[in-house]
């Protein structure tokens, strides 16, 4: 299933994003995996390369992901709310977040994952429908549809904020990746 939704996804025009993309960016990681981590959109080096959290930040994600025993390869299924790169990075637009919405219901529909982690403001509305600063809604579990979700600040924003200290938003967000692990073995 997810092999068919790569070959259709992959020629998708349904929105303007398709004239200012290089590659479409499904996913990267296991379609078999009880885990699935939802970003927001694409960035340069997700688009030249056709693979999600693969730039600096995705580099962050995978190293906080060890630190917590989750292997990005094995355990997780990672894509984003929208496949192709917004110009500049922009924040996706609402039209092109609901275009999109059909490519992720397949995947959420394939990979079918017990626990969903959202990266970020934008993830966290296209999925809760919830609007509100990062500070306040990561760490607290969600429900959608049955699953379990847990918001986490998105790791560009760690980028920003490269403290290690105890109660940064690095130290938060590998506490609530942390919560994820647990969570998945209680399961
Ligand atoms: S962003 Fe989504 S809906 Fe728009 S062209 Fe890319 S795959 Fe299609």
């Amino acid at each position: 299933m997810t092999g068919s939704i790569l070959e259709a996804c992959s020629d998708c025009k349904a929105c303007d994003l398709a004239t200012t993309r290089q590659t479409v960016v499904i996913s990267r990681g296991n379609p078999e995996a009880d885990l699935m981590l939802i970003g927001e959109a694409p960035g340069a080096q997700e688009d030249m390369q056709g693979l999600p959290f693969v730039g600096r930040s995705g580099r962050a994600l995978d190293q906080l992901l060890r630190e917590v025993d989750l292997d990005p390869a094995r355990d997780l299924y990672i894509c984003n709310a929208v496949k192709c790169r917004p110009p500049n990075n922009r924040r996706p637009k609402k039209a092109e977040l609901a275009a999109c919405r059909s490519w992720l219901d397949l995947q959420l529909a394939a990979v079918d994952p017990k626990v969903i982690v959202l990266t970020g403001a934008t993830a966290v509305e296209a999925i809760l429908g919830i609007k509100g600063g990062m500070t306040q809604l990561r760490g607290q579990w969600q429900a959608w549809s049955g699953r379990a979700v847990m918001p986490i600040f998105h790791p560009s924003y760690l980028l920003r904020n490269p403290s290690k200290a105890a109660g940064a938003p690095i130290d938060l967000t590998r506490q609530d990746l942390a919560a994820v692990r647990r969570r998945l073995c209680e399961r």
